[in-house]
């Protein structure tokens, strides 16, 4: 069964439409922005049939909106084999299903991924190998080996750019991020840094190390975007 820390129905940022979005517990990356904290304790199993009943309850909604599952976290990867049931389940009720992931992962069967997952919602935040190693734990040359898989079998893929002050904003990570886009020619989803999960940080009574991280203005939002699609980036539009 798979481990689950929140089933959320009509989630309207995690993919096109309005889609329930499935959180898989566990993450094997450490973002110090990470604003789903929870992923790391929760263990909580949750049966393909409970979470079938909460999906197939906003069935019409994903059919007017063009809607339809994310499977998010965590990185959804980590639960692979525990997801095929309700993945499977969820393809016999025509349903579409996105993926969330970081993509840090060593991944067994592409084509079995790619079978299942309609849309790839693939985190990108960094193209140094330093920050990728240091500051979140990842392996930048599976990422983008992974990436490369992806391509390879035309999987449809929509990087998310998470716009972290300090880590990702500078105009070094714009170009070699915008460098990586094109270079794939995927569009990409904008995503400013916020302190929603600050709440969740002092109930699991963890340092938020981002907890006074001043926000982006607008404006500087604006300018950041302005600048990946000088370089040739196109916006998704989810
Ligand atoms: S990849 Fe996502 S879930 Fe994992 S630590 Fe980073 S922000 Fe949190």
């Amino acid at each position: 069964m798979p481990k689950v820390f929140n089933v959320q129905n009509f989630s309207t940022g995690d993919g096109k439409g309005i889609r329930t979005t499935v959180f898989l517990s566990g993450c094997n990356l450490h973002c110090p922005w990470c604003h789903n904290p929870e992923c790391f304790n929760s263990k909580k199993e949750v049966s393909t049939e409970e979470i079938m009943e909460k999906i197939l309850h906003d069935k019409a909604y994903y059919e007017m909106s063009g809607g339809g599952v994310t499977l998010s976290g965590g990185e959804p990867l980590l639960r692979f084999n525990e997801c095929t049931e309700l993945m499977e389940t969820i393809k016999k009720q025509d349903l579409h299903i996105s993926l969330d992931t970081a993509l840090c992962v060593k991944i067994p069967d592409f084509d079995e991924l790619t079978s299942l997952v309609d849309t790839f919602l693939v985190d990108l935040k960094t193209m140094d190998k330093e920050k990728m190693e240091f500051v979140i734990g990842g392996n930048l040359e599976q990422y983008c080996a992974n990436v490369s898989e992806l391509k390879k079998r035309n999987a449809e893929v929509v990087f998310r750019l998470p716009l972290i002050p300090g880590f990702n904003t500078d105009d070094k990570s714009i170009e070699e991020n915008a460098a990586f886009i094109n270079k794939y020619g995927y569009k990409a989803s904008f995503h400013p840094f916020h302190r929603m999960g600050s709440s969740k940080y002092r109930e699991l009574g963890l340092d938020y190390l981002y907890k006074d991280t001043p926000l982006l203005t607008k404006e500087e939002v604006a300018a950041i975007k302005a600048k990946y699609f000088a370089l040739g980036v196109t916006e998704a539009e989810i």
